[in-house]
């Protein structure tokens, strides 16, 4: 495993700058593959994780860049809940632990450095002294993973009653003795214009 100041500046780079978002993801990340016993994201290791991600922001980008875990290999899972945290799956042991910034966090980030102005900065410099239990709350959970969550699986291809789009991975909704597209079946997050 690199130091935090390595990965830090591999987050750094892969995020576009550097920010509180960035000390907090890393710090995240790099504790839940210390609990886990994942040593080697990138590497040996490079199949046993899955990780569940519960924001968009900053943080998330660090997280994806300690893990090694992208969308696109369906080895990061988004849950759009609004918290800084994530759970990470240790695809092997089946154990798995999540992990979320304590909302005290930033309240001791200034009382820890009254003297730096700047929010970001201060807690930026805070979130790297800060002991975890600090910054953290650690619980361990158990994550159920059917088959077509996994990396690898290879599923039949459905084609949706309605549009005709190719639907993957059993996406499909059954709904009236149809077989439907997410969209097709009301969730729909765009109108079709013309
Ligand atoms: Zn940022
Ligand atoms: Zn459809």
């Amino acid at each position: 495993m690199k130091s935090f100041d390595e990965v830090l500046r591999d987050a750094e780079v892969a995020h576009g700058h550097l920010c509180a978002g960035q000390v907090l993801g890393v710090r995240l990340a790099m504790l839940g593959l210390e609990l886990l016993g994942i040593d080697d994201p990138h590497g040996k290791d490079r199949k046993r994780l899955i990780t569940f991600v519960e924001i968009d922001r900053c943080a998330t980008d660090a997280v994806a860049v300690v893990t090694g875990c992208r969308l696109g290999k369906r080895a990061l899972k988004f849950r759009d809940w609004g918290k800084v945290a994530a759970t990470f799956v240790d695809v092997d042991s089946g154990r798995a632990v999540r992990i979320c910034a304590r909302e005290s966090s930033k309240t001791l980030a200034r009382q820890m450095h009254p003297e730096v102005e700047n929010k970001n900065q201060q807690q930026m410099l805070a979130y790297r002294e800060m002991p975890s239990g600090d910054l953290f709350s650690v619980q361990w959970v158990k994550v159920t993973l059917p088959p077509e969550e996994l990396p690898g699986y290879k599923g039949e291809r459905i084609v949706c009653a309605e549009c005709g789009e190719g639907i993957n991975f059993q996406r499909e909704v059954r709904q009236n003795g149809r077989v439907l597209c997410r969209s097709c079946a009301g969730e729909r997050y765009y109108e079709v214009l013309s």
